[in-house]
């Protein structure tokens, strides 16, 4: 009897290929929970054939100390190296498998289940959120005077919904509008006789 051929490889269509190629070099979630063997090799030297918890029973086991369903990954600073029964009841008991997240964050920081990709992805995040803030800074800057202005001429704060108006306003209208409100504060002083020279110009002054 003929040995049972290996299936050939269905070829994959050609409208597939380019949505796979999209994520090729990036490991899936699995993969990346998965402990190299590098790193397990090393947990179990530190863990000199002990369960890390204390209960005294041989290390059979790397725990994820934050859990892989919550994308704890397969790096050494989230390995624990525990016997079966205390893995089972960490996963059972989430009073323990939480001090066990405290432990682990006071030893190694607040990210200590982070892998490199998650690193690169939370420094994206704090650069851009440092971009906003400055750029949200600047408009606040090229803001105030005009706000300024505009509630002294009120003698009003302005509502939020003005605040929002003049937020909208791109830079150029922005300054032909702070420009005409100047010469209309300016016009008024003069009219009640104020001396024009100390109106509200200042404020837009290059
Ligand atoms: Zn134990």
């Amino acid at each position: 009897m003929a040995l049972p051929r290996k299936k050939p490889k269905k070829p994959i269509a050609p409208w597939r290929q380019n949505i796979l190629a999209h994520h090729q070099g990036r490991p899936s979630r699995a993969d990346r929970a998965d402990f190299p063997l590098k790193v397990v090799k090393e947990l179990i030297e530190e863990a000199g054939g002990r369960c890390h918890c204390g209960c005294g029973l041989p290390d059979t086991e790397t725990h994820h100390v934050m859990p892989r369903t919550r994308d704890g990954r397969g790096v050494k600073t989230n390995g624990m190296r525990v016997n079966g029964v205390c893995n089972q009841r960490f996963h059972d008991n989430e009073g323990e498998l939480q001090h066990w997240i405290k432990v682990y964050t006071e030893r190694h920081g607040p990210c200590f289940w982070y892998d490199e990709q998650d690193w690169e992805e939370h420094r994206r995040k704090e650069a851009i959120k440092a971009e906003e803030e400055v750029a949200k800074r600047l408009q606040d800057e090229r803001l105030d005077p005009v706000i300024t202005l505009l509630s002294t001429s009120a003698g009003r704060p302005l509502r939020a919904k003005e605040k929002r108006l003049i937020e909208s306003l791109p830079e150029k209208q922005l300054y032909v509008l702070a420009g005409l409100m100047t010469d209309v504060v300016n016009g008024l002083n003069q009219a009640a006789g104020y001396h024009p020279n100390h109106g509200y110009g200042h404020y837009f002054e290059d």
